[in-house]
């Protein structure tokens, strides 16, 4: 059975890019597409970079009890859809699941095995102009400026804090700690048939 790997950090910190970066370098990981009900920002697809939904129908999902969790994030709703998480362990894969920092903790008291990741901006200041250089698709820039400092408060919820100086720097931090995860005793027991393809070797292993 696969694991939940979280990654939070404030608007503009870059985790879009590092997520698609680690997805590519990452085997058995995949992202769960998330739903909003905020505007798609011009190039983005339904149920490629989320699936966008009216209010209603956000709130439908909501009563059917579809989201693993969701949370009203710079004045929309966001949530995780069950099916998405569920396909993907299906698949034998692990989930990435990029959300906000509330969606982070709710996930975290459901699944304790869950990976909390978070990632920091170099600086404040460098954060800010990042978020101001995005007004042209960003319509909450003063929501997501304000919510900076509160979200990094959220960061002491978290397994894992990586400081996004360096984009490959930081892919690969991550990277690593999602591969230390996997090989930790428990979770190489739990999957040893992807690990241990001969027989004998595994059965020794099972049985000491
Ligand atoms: P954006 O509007 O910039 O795409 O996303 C705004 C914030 O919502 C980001 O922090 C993003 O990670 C978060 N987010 C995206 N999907 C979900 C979700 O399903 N649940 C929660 N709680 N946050 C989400």
């Amino acid at each position: 059975m696969g694991n939940l790997y979280v990654l939070s950090a404030p608007s503009g910190a870059g985790k879009t890019t590092i997520a698609k970066k680690l997805l590519e370098s990452v085997k058995r990981l995949d992202r769960a597409i998330t739903a909003t009900t905020r505007e798609r920002r011009a190039g983005e697809k339904h149920g490629v970079d989320y699936y966008f939904m009216s209010k209603e129908e956000f709130e439908k999902h909501i009563k059917e009890g579809n989201f693993l969790e969701y949370a009203i994030v710079y004045g929309n709703y966001y949530g995780t859809p069950i099916w998405e998480v569920e396909r993907i362990l299906k698949e034998g894969k692990d989930c990435l699941l990029v959300i906000d920092v509330q969606g982070a903790r709710s996930v975290k008291e459901k699944f304790k095995d869950s990976v909390l990741i978070f990632v920091l901006p170099p600086s404040l200041e460098e954060l800010e102009r990042r978020i101001k250089s995005r007004s042209h698709r960003d319509k909450n820039i003063e929501e997501r400026l304000k919510s900076v400092e509160e979200e990094i408060a959220c960061s002491r919820f978290f397994d894992y804090l990586v400081v996004n100086e360096f984009l490959d720097e930081t892919v690969d931090t991550i990277r690593n700690i999602i591969l230390s995860h996997r090989h930790s005793r428990e979770a190489f027991l739990e999957n040893i048939q992807d690990y241990v393809h001969d027989e004998r070797l595994r059965y020794i292993i099972l049985n000491s």
